[in-house]
C-alpha cells in the first residue's frame, strides 16, 4: 500500500483526496519507482482543482513530475537503485503520476538524476524550470547573445519566469522581469533580474507594433501580453512562447513577424524527445545557481498539496513547491 492524492469523478463533482492505495493497482508498466519528491505545477493546479479538463481519465494520481529511485524494473536501461526524474509524457493526466509514493511507467520516459542535483533540487527546478531551459536553449538556437539586448521573462515570480530569470543571468544576459508582484522587486533582483516592469504594461490590449525593446523574449503568460512581446520585440528577434497564465488567446497581428522579421518559438515539455530533455538536464546542471534554488523554493508535505494546487492558480505562490510525497 501506499499513500497518494487521488482524484475522482462523479455526480457530484471532482474531488482530490490524499488515499492509501494497493500498489496492485498500479499501471502495467515497466519500471516501479520509489518517489522522494513530486511538486505543484501550474497544471497540477488545473487538475487538482478541476478547473480545465487536463485529466483524461479517472480515478487519477496527479502530479506532471517526480525524482525517486527504481525499486523495480523490465527495462533493459533501469536497475534497481538507480535515481531518476520525469517529467511529462502524459503522467499526472492520463498515466497515474508524481503525487504519490509510488509511481509505475515506461522506462523510455525516464532521465537519469543528474549528478549535480538532489532528487529534492531537481524537483525543486521540476517541470516549470525545465521548460525555462528550453526556452533558454530555444533563443541561443535563433543565435541571440547577451550583447543583442535585454531579454524579456514574462510571469517573473512564477517557476519557469524564476528559473528563467536565474538562467539568463548567470549566462551573462540582461533580464527585464515583468511581475503583477512589485513587492518582490528585491527578491527578482536578488534572482538576476537587471530591472523590473509591471506586468500592467504588457497585459492590456496593445499596438501591432511598438518601440523595439527585446532581443528575445521568455513567456509563461500568453494573451495580450504575449502579443504586446512580440511587439516589442527587436528586428529579428525571438519571443519562446511556453505559458497561458493570463489566457489562451493570442490577439495578435502578423506586423512583427512580417516587417520585423521575428520569430515565435512554441515550446512544449511533455512530449520532447529524450535527448533534447538530457540536453536540457545536463544544462540545467551546468547553467544553474543552485545556491538560489533554495531561495525560490517552498517544502510541503503530501497532506498540503491539494490546497497548494488552488494557490498556484490563485498566482499565490511565488517560485517552486516541492512536494516531500513521505509526508
Ligand atoms: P506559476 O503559477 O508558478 O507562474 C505563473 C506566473 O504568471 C505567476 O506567478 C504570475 O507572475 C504570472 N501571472 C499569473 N496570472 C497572470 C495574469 N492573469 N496575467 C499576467 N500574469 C499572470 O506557473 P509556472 O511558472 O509553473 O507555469 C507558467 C505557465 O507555463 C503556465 O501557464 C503553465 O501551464 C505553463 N507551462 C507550460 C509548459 C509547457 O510544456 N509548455 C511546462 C510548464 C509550464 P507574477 O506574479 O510575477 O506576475
Amino acid at each position: 500500500m501506499f499513500n497518494a492524492i487521488l482524484i475522482t469523478k462523479d455526480n457530484a463533482g471532482i474531488q482530490a483526496q490524499i488515499q492509501r492505495i494497493d500498489e496492485a493497482r498500479l499501471p502495467d508498466d515497466d519500471v516501479t519507482v520509489r518517489i522522494d519528491y513530486s511538486t505543484i505545477n501550474y497544471k497540477d493546479g488545473l487538475a487538482i482543482t478541476g478547473k480545465a479538463s487536463v485529466v483524461r481519465s479517472y480515478p487519477m494520481i496527479p502530479g506532471i513530475d517526480f525524482a525517486g529511485t527504481v525499486e523495480q524494473s523490465n527495462h533493459p536501461e533501469w536497475k534497481p537503485g538507480d535515481a531518476v526524474i520525469l517529467n511529462g509524457w502524459g503522467v499526472g493526466e492520463k498515466h497515474w503520476g508524481g503525487l504519490a509514493q509510488k509511481a509505475r511507467v515506461r522506462g523510455d520516459w525516464l532521465v537519469r538524476l543528474p549528478v549535480a542535483f538532489s532528487p529534492r533540487q531537481a524537483m525543486s527546478i521540476g517541470t516549470a524550470g525545465y521548460t525555462a531551459m528550453l526556452c533558454v536553449l530555444a533563443l541561443e538556437r535563433h543565435g541571440i547573445r547577451p550583447r543583442d539586448g535585454d531579454i524579456l521573462v514574462t510571469g517573473a515570480n512564477g517557476g519557469v519566469g524564476s528559473i528563467a530569470i536565474g538562467l539568463l543571468a548567470k549566462l551573462g544576459y540582461r533580464v527585464v522581469a515583468s511581475t503583477g508582484r512589485t513587492a518582490e522587486v528585491d527578491h527578482l533582483r536578488a534572482l538576476g533580474a537587471a530591472d523590473i516592469i509591471d506586468r500592467a504594461e504588457l497585459s492590456e490590449p496593445g499596438k501591432p507594433l511598438g518601440k523595439e525593446r527585446w532581443a528575445g523574449v521568455v513567456d509563461a503568460v500568453g494573451s495580450h501580453t504575449l502579443a504586446n512581446a512580440c511587439a516589442t520585440t527587436s528586428y529579428r528577434g525571438a519571443v519562446a512562447a511556453c505559458g497561458l497564465a493570463q489566457g489562451m488567446d493570442f490577439p495578435a497581428s502578423v506586423a512583427p513577424f512580417i516587417l520585423r522579421g521575428i520569430t515565435l518559438y512554441g515550446i512544449d515539455s511533455v512530449m520532447v524527445p529524450q535527448e533534447l530533455r538530457r540536453q536540457a538536464w545536463d544544462r540545467l546542471a551546468a547553467d544553474l545557481d543552485q545556491s538560489r534554488l533554495d531561495a525560490i523554493t517552498t517544502e510541503i508535505g503530501l497532506g498540503d498539496a491539494i490546497a497548494a494546487a488552488s494557490d498556484i492558480l490563485a498566482g499565490k505562490i511565488r517560485g517552486r513547491v516541492v512536494v516531500d510525497v513521505n509526508r
